[in-house]
């Protein structure tokens, strides 16, 4: 028996992917008693509910040395030296990403 069940606009934590972080949200879905979705009290981004885990670290970011070197020349440029990639083209293997949410899922409920 769980203390109580989630109720549709209840404050729980859970971990926003916009803001990166562990933050409040409001319950805005629910699946029977599980909480199905959650939106964010800091940026109003409505998202699935990620049982409060910090995803692991993607494999397309690449070393944080770089990005702050990269930094350094935008901050010393006028202008970025290149045009920016389109995201979809960047990010070819979005089945990972599914498999490792029903990794988190089938690790959750033993039930
Ligand atoms: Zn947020």
């Amino acid at each position: 028996m769980a203390d109580r069940s989630p109720r549709l606009g209840d404050v729980i934590d859970d971990y926003c992917p916009r803001c990166r972080l562990l933050l409040n949200h409001d319950v805005t879905s629910l699946f029977g008693d599980v909480v199905a979705k959650v939106t964010c009290r800091t940026c109003h981004n409505a998202h699935d509910y990620r049982h409060a885990q910090v995803p692991a670290k993607r494999k397309s970011s690449r070393q944080p040395d770089k990005k702050s070197l990269m930094d350094q020349v935008l901050a010393s440029m006028p202008k970025p030296p290149e045009p920016p990639l389109a995201p979809s083209a960047a990010r070819p293997q979005k089945r990972d990403l599914w498999a490792e949410v029903e990794r988190l899922k089938g690790r959750k409920g033993p039930a």
